[in-house]
């Protein structure tokens, strides 16, 4: 198989690593070498930087209608190359085509869609204070600001921060995770065919020890928006502490689903097997502690195990299969000494690998079956612990209080879905739960103009919508007396 050579995209053009260092980039259903990235450095960094801060003055001056008709004409790129970037992104990621076709590129393509028509809605606030004195508030954009964004959806989250960045008048630099990169250079090649203005986007590639520390830290950055693991989180914002970045950081979650006996219970089986499931369960979103009321708890295990049975698991690129590859060796590995705790823990796991049958090409990938536990208490590691993967573990309930309890029993506080018909039980529930998103009756249902982000360990700051641009903008108050 023939190696791709991906570049970094700087100035409006690919520019190859100013030190020649590449880095391998595996396939994970194959778990053969398919491309090789730039293992950028500072000087690449600084390279992008200079690029973004000579672009700014002119992008930042540009109408908001002409910043729209921009973004709008990307997102016409993506949908115009929508089958390439799919089955690209499935082959970076191991993830199922089907769903790279219907979410990722598609989210991808909204993302920039929805924030071309946001820069031109967007507003700031006026105060009549008295008859003769007005207030009124400007937000501004900030200058060069980085993006760095994780492996599990990588043009979905890329897009879903640079397009309310660019949106708001800054250039950005954005640093995409090593272990994905293909896309986002995809997307800088998009960037050159429509002739995006240089410098506005810039697209480094590297680690996030060499590349993502130069850019975070780098004096020129003036916000980052970061979208990873929780001590990646923190490690950011220790580094740039001292020098008064605007940092949004959305970060890992172990959230709960909780299942009340008086719910439409097919809807609750099906759908707890997507949240845990879907994409491998490596969605910061998954519902991976799932509590399940006691006079329905066994019959519902054992949907579940149906439901589970019936996944499709193989080869990403094949159609019909809706279960796919881990997305590295190393990932795989953590994953599997979960399992291993969990059995330590005491947990009972009700699958394996066993009768796991993959094509020939596949014999080398990453591929573990959803997995489920039971048995497992709620303080042990393997139920507070981000584990990222198709595991999910099922615990028992007798009253609303008892698994509200539960459920706040946790350092993350990003999402919770809650299945009850009661309509009282419902909006307790989602006042008290502590999780930045609630979902009654469904899961990863989004509205893109809604505020989107974590609590606790999850993280701080919302994205999305008009909150995700107000992020991207100094807000000065300017204060008016014409008495
Ligand atoms: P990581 O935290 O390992 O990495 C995220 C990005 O940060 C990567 O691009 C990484 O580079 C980079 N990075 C690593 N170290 C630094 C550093 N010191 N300075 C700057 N950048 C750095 O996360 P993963 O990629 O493993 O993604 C999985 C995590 O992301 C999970 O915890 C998941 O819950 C979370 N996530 C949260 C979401 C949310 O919205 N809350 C959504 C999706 C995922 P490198 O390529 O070298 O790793």
């Amino acid at each position: 198989m023939s190696v791709i050579t991906l570049d970094n995209y700087i100035n409006g053009k690919l520019c190859p690593p100013t030190n020649d260092q590449y880095l391998d980039n595996v396939q994970p259903a194959t778990g053969q070498v398919y491309s090789r990235l730039p293992q950028s450095n500072e000087q690449d960094v600084n390279n992008a930087l200079q690029a973004a801060q000579k672009a700014f003055p002119q992008w930042s001056s540009l109408n908001p209608g002409e910043r729209s008709h921009w973004l709008q004409k990307l997102a016409d790129a993506i949908a115009d190359n929508h089958e390439m970037l799919a089955q690209a992104e499935s082959k970076d990621t191991g993830k199922p085509i089907q769903l790279t076709r219907t979410v990722d590129i598609q989210r991808a393509h909204d993302n920039l869609r929805f924030f071309a028509h946001a820069a031109t809605q967007f507003s700031s606030e006026s105060h009549a204070t008295n008859p003769r004195t007005i207030n009124y508030t400007l937000r501004q954009p900030l200058g060069p600001v980085a993006c760095i964004s994780p492996w599990n959806l990588p043009l979905y989250l890329l897009t879903w921060k640079i397009a309310p960045a660019l949106a708001a008048g800054n250039t950005v630099v954005a640093k995409p995770s090593e272990v994905t990169p293909y896309t986002a250079y995809l997307l800088s090649q998009l960037c050159i065919d429509i002739g995006f203005p240089a410098g506005v986007l810039n697209i480094v590639h590297g680690t996030g020890q060499q590349a993502g520390a130069a850019l975070t830290t780098h004096d020129d950055i003036k916000a980052i928006s970061f979208t990873g693991g929780t001590e990646t989180g923190i490690a950011i914002k220790q580094a740039t502490l001292r020098q008064h970045k605007k940092i949004s950081l959305e970060l890992g979650g172990k959230n709960p689903f909780i299942v009340f006996a008086d719910c439409d219970f097919k809807q609750a089986v099906e759908t707890a097997c997507r949240a845990a499931f879907s994409n491998q369960g490596q969605i910061c979103l998954c519902g991976s502690r799932i509590y399940v009321e006691d006079s329905i708890y066994d019959d519902f295990v054992a949907a579940m195990i149906e439901r589970m049975k019936q996944l499709n698991v193989g080869d990403p690129i094949d159609p019909k299969v809706d279960f796919g590859a881990l997305v590295s060796a190393n990932h795989l590995a953590k994953v599997q000494s979960y399992l291993d705790l969990a059995k330590a823990e005491g947990g009972e796991i009700l699958t394996t690998n066993q009768d796991l049958e993959l094509p020939i090409r596949c014999q080398e990938g990453y591929f573990l079956k959803p997995t489920l536990i039971i048995g497992l208490n709620n303080q042990c590691r393997s139920n507070q612990e981000e584990i990222f993967g198709p595991v999910a573990t099922i615990q028992k309930f007798s009253s609303q209080s008892e698994v509200l309890q539960l459920a706040n029993d946790s350092p993350y506080g990003l999402a919770a879905s809650i299945w009850t018909n009661d309509l009282k039980r419902a909006h307790q529930m989602s006042s008290d739960i502590e999780a930045g998103i609630v979902w009654v009756n469904c899961w990863l249902l989004r509205d893109l103009r809604t505020p989107f982000g974590g609590m606790k360990a999850s993280g701080m700051g919302r994205e999305g919508g008009f909150e995700a641009m107000r992020f991207f903008t100094e807000c000065k108050n300017v204060c008016i007396n014409y008495r």
